[in-house]
């Protein structure tokens, strides 16, 4: 299960997080469009409301007056390749026998199977495939023995992978990282309480202050009163593996993750992509909405070495179209392309083209554009990719396919070309990556783009020694 979602998790004064918690999941939506849900506590008992579909359908306004509760987390959660999964919807929900727990995971576990086989020998029962069911079991279990924050921390040893998670544990909210800082975790401050997000734009739409990201195998506990929060460092390594992607395209331009706004490296990949493999054309146009801030920075470097390639919108985007990875076969997603985007004519007839996507993944994209360009008229059509090429699947939370579908995993960067029928493709380099993230290689998972994991995967090549994460357990609070 690749799950590439969104979470929140809100702790107020006084006033229900139900509110806030949907605004947030609105700013998330772009985490994922298959379902949307909330749980929230009030101090007695635990509500829960999931649903399919985009947060705006899957809430009534019904719906969220029942959510009661000052405490609550949401999610948001992404199609996967197979489709529509009713079961893996969350936050993921149990009562037992010392509490309730709900939990909102983002990221994908590696050893979830192990994990679940042995909570099965002893007796626990899965009512999904899913590894946040995983989680939560585990927790579960841990709560009948321990205290909340030695509960997470005994989890935080058994299982291993990509978690950003919020968990309700009664009306106490929690956020987690994995131990790595694979998929982002942000906290904030409200005018009457705390949130935490996956993205700060979700922070910034509930108009609070950006506190800081949650750090890599740290556990932030909201006081319910939301008057503060503490702090856990419980799990210390010395690298991290923070998803590139997410930088590339996952996350919106207007977020701040690990302290990079991703519009400004997304405009810092696109002068780079000037600097070297730039090529003077009439225009350079963005594939909307991903390559915008792209080619924004490709047309200032540009302008900047004196070439005369102008900026220009030459594609329309229907935003009413989905994503278009959600469809399940080639030819539906095919012709979702030509129904997502329509050429301009003007800004393309009888001219030299560049266009400027954030990635290439499966060439399905890239092939119908060229083609759209050239009966739109361009006289030449150059593709330049804000990425490196894609050569290996994800098995972290981003949905991008299989080996075999990968359209650079077999071939090279001159049969692209001739695949996509462009009159020339480049890729940005790995080194271009890392740089532009202003971090060491080392503390990024880059296991798409070389074929080699920060993580115990079955079959696929390590990039690293993984150690056993050291535990850890400074404690530090923050009171108003
Ligand atoms: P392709 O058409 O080559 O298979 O995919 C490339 C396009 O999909 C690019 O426009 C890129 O913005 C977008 N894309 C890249 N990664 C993902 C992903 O994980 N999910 C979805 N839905 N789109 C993606
Ligand atoms: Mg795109």
């Amino acid at each position: 299960m690749h799950e590439k979602c969104g979470v929140v998790g809100i702790s107020l004064e006084e006033r229900d997080a139900a509110h806030p918690i949907y605004y947030a999941l609105y700013a998330l939506q772009h985490r994922g469009q298959e379902s949307a849900g909330m749980v929230t506590h009030d101090g007695f008992q635990q509500h829960q409301h999931v649903e399919m579909g985009l947060v705006g359908d899957a809430f009534r306004p019904e719906d969220i007056d029942a959510l009661n509760g000052s405490n609550g987390i949401g999610h948001v959660r992404y199609p996967t390749a197979g489709g529509v999964n009713a079961s893996c919807a969350q936050p993921f929900s149990v009562s037992f026998k010392s509490g309730s727990l709900g939990l909102s995971h983002n990221g994908n576990l590696v050893n979830a199977d192990e994990v679940r086989e042995e909570l099965a020998e002893l007796g626990h029962a899965f009512t999904s495939s899913g590894d946040t069911e995983v989680i939560a079991h585990d927790l579960a279990r841990n709560l009948l023995e321990e205290d909340l924050v030695r509960a997470v921390k005994s989890t935080m040893q058994r299982i291993h992978g990509s978690y950003s998670l919020t968990i309700m544990h009664d009306e106490t909210v929690l956020g987690v990282r994995d131990p790595q800082g694979n998929r982002p975790l942000c906290l904030g401050k409200l005018e009457d309480g705390y949130v935490l997000a996956s993205e700060s734009a979700a922070i910034d739409t509930l108009d609070g202050e950006i506190v800081r990201d949650v750090k890599p195998g740290e556990l932030i506990v909201l006081k319910p009163d939301g008057s503060g929060y503490d702090t856990y460092q419980l799990v210390e390594r010395e690298q991290t593996a923070h998803c590139f992607f997410e930088h590339v395209y996952f996350a919106r331009p207007d977020s701040v993750i690990d302290d990079e706004l991703v519009y400004e490296v997304r405009r810092e990949l696109g002068r780079r992509l000037w600097a070297d493999s730039g090529i003077e054309t009439d225009v350079v146009m963005p594939v909307p909405d991903s390559g915008r801030a792209f080619a924004s920075g490709y047309a200032e470097a540009a302008g900047e070495d004196g070439a005369k390639t102008e900026f220009a919108e030459g594609l329309m985007k229907n935003r009413y179209v989905g994503r278009t990875f959600i469809m399940p076969t080639q030819d539906e997603r095919e012709r979702a392309v030509r129904l997502k985007l329509n050429p301009i004519k003007s800004t393309i007839e009888g001219k030299t083209v560049t266009v400027i996507d954030d990635s290439v993944v499966r060439g399905t994209t890239s092939t119908q554009l060229v083609e759209l360009l050239r009966d739109a008229g361009a006289e030449e059509v150059h593709v330049r990719v804000g990425s490196p090429p894609i050569i290996s699947p994800c098995y972290m939370g981003i949905d991008m396919a299989s080996r075999e579908e990968l359209i650079a995993s077999d071939r090279s960067v001159e049969d692209i070309e001739a695949e996509i029928g462009a009159d020339s493709v480049s890729y940005l380099s790995i080194d271009a990556i890392v740089d532009a993230l202003g971090k060491s290689e080392s503390d990024l998972c880059l296991g798409c783009v070389t074929g080699k994991y920060p993580y115990d995967i079955d079959g696929e090549e390590r990039d690293r020694d993984v150690t056993r994460p050291v535990i850890g357990s400074e404690r530090a609070s923050a009171d108003d």
